[in-house]
Order: structure tokens, then sequence, then C-alpha cells
């Protein structure tokens, strides 16, 4: 192992019963791990304190990634209503479900940046004509894009047009950068597959988008970017971390194929693992650059 984890440091096993789990989060308040079960239409708590996990919400619509707003409230992916919402005491609130061109295709993941705005990837798994991750439909616009969503204003702002299947998506710790998985070339014969970086422009364009890294094998899912701009990436077999110029620093053996992970624990250096069936987590030096 390096130095991004202690010396003790063991990949723990805390969760089985998953159809394949998605979308994690940290809630601080309540010490648990929010995640996504889509395919079951699900969503999870498990309770730090007393090693529980539990049924936050079934009949959920298919939730996928989420995240925290400014605020320390829960902003998530609906794939069942094409949407991104926020929680509240009464349950989820729509924030956005369509721009000009139409309704989204179905919301994967999200961030959102320091000046509040939500950014979101809208590839069409929660559309596809099986049902097993959302309801059937039909794609309303002719592309998957990368979306800014300025709440203030309600303005929604397509950033990124020139891939595939975009799919988890980080800042670098500036936000000078964003990172964007696209996974397109899992369904997509001779599409592209790997991270892309593009310069964030005024907080509110993209530019120069490039390739960074090739993640194999499966794909970069979900991604975040700790406090010294390193990637933190998902694949068929491995947590894989990466410089912010591409170069792999550490490979952390996972037995199952993960989706997505995110760091939190009372001190936000604890990485928990969404893997198909399970959740994981293992200690870490680092913590997230968003937090
Ligand atoms: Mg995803």
């Amino acid at each position: 192992m390096t130095d991004l984890f202690p010396p003790d440091a063991v990949l723990e096993h805390l969760f089985t019963g998953t159809t394949w789990g998605e979308g994690p989060v940290w809630l601080p308040r309540s010490r648990r791990l929010r995640w996504s079960d889509i395919p079951a239409n699900r969503i999870l708590e498990y309770d730090e304190a007393t090693g529980a996990t539990s049924v936050f919400r079934a009949e959920a619509e298919y939730p996928n990634g989420r995240t925290l707003d400014r605020q320390g409230r829960v902003v998530q992916c609906s794939h069942g209503r094409r949407a991104v919402e926020r929680e509240g005491d009464d349950g989820p609130h729509t924030l956005v479900d369509r721009w000009t061109e139409g309704r989204f295709n179905s919301p994967n993941d999200l961030v959102v940046a320091r000046d509040g705005a939500i950014w979101f990837t809208d590839p069409p798994y929660g559309i596809h004509e099986s049902g097993r991750e959302g309801h059937p439909g039909e794609p309303e616009y002719g592309g998957c894009y990368v979306f800014r969503f300025d709440e203030r204003s309600g303005e929604v702002t397509p950033v990124v047009t020139d891939m595939v299947h975009p799919n988890g998506l980080a800042f670098a710790p500036d936000e000078s950068i964003l990172y964007v998985a696209d996974t397109g070339y899992l369904q997509v014969t001779g599409a592209p597959g790997g991270i892309r970086a593009y310069n964030v422009v005024d907080g509110a364009r993209c530019d120069n988008g490039r390739d960074l890294v090739t993640v194999r094998p499966g794909a970069t899912d979900g991604l975040r970017v700790d406090v010294e701009g390193r990637i933190w990436s998902s694949s068929a077999d491995s947590v894989q971390v990466f410089t912010p110029a591409g170069d792999r620093l550490a490979t952390i053996p996972v037995p199952e194929k993960i989706a997505n992970l995110c760091f939190g624990g009372d001190d936000g250096r604890t990485l928990y693992i969404t893997a198909s069936t399970s959740l994981y987590r293992i200690r870490t030096t680092t913590t997230d650059a968003a937090f």
C-alpha cells in the first residue's frame, strides 16, 4: 500500500443484499451511509454506530447518484422521474427534469459546485426498454450531455456535449477542471471509454476536453477527487487512484464490480464503496476535495 492508507488499513465488508449498489453519500448528522439499490428501486442506509443496514425508502423511483448541497441537504438523481431532486422532510422534490430541448434521459450522477450550481450527467440507462433501472422511455433531445443547473436563476445549460454516456463526475479541488467518466464503450461499439478532463471556464462552461485515463477492467462509473487532486475511480475489480496527470498511484482490489464510492466517516477519511451486491469501506489518509 502507499501513503494513501494507514498501515493497518484493510478492506472491510459491511453488507450484502443489493442488486446493483450505487450513489453513496455520507450523512454526517446521522453518521450514516446512504446509497441506492437501483434495480430493486430502493434506498438503503448503513448506520456506522450499530453496523445495521435498513431500508430508507422503498418504491424510490429508481434513484442513482447523490451528494450533499452547500446546506448539507441530499440532492440526488432519479431515473424514474428523469430528474434531479432534493430530499425534504416530506420526501423528494423535483428540482429540474427538462431543458429547452426536452426531458432529460435519466440523470445518473451529480456534484454541487461552491456557487451552489448542480452539475449532472444524463446517460440513457434509466429509460432502456428492459426497465431494469427505470421506466422504458424515449430520449427527447438526441444526446447524452452533462448539464449545469443554476437553481437561483432556473437556468439549465449543457456544458459537455461530446461524450457517449457521461457517468460519474467530480471537480478538481479548485474547480478549474471537471473530470467526467464515459461508460459508452460498454454499450456502444467503437465508443470511447475512460475519464475525460475539461477546463472549467467562469464556473459555468467547459472547454478543452481531452482523454485523461482509460480505466480497466470494466470502466470508471463513479469517481471522486481528494484534497490533493488525486482521482479515485471505480472499476470492475478495484478502486484505482490516479494523479491529475492520469498516472496510477494505487490499486485496491475489491471482490465485486464497483459502481461508485465516496469519502465519509467522522473525519471524512473513510472510503465507502458500493460494489454490486455489497457495501465495503477502507480507511485512507485523505478526504474529498468537495468537503
Ligand atoms: Mg453512475
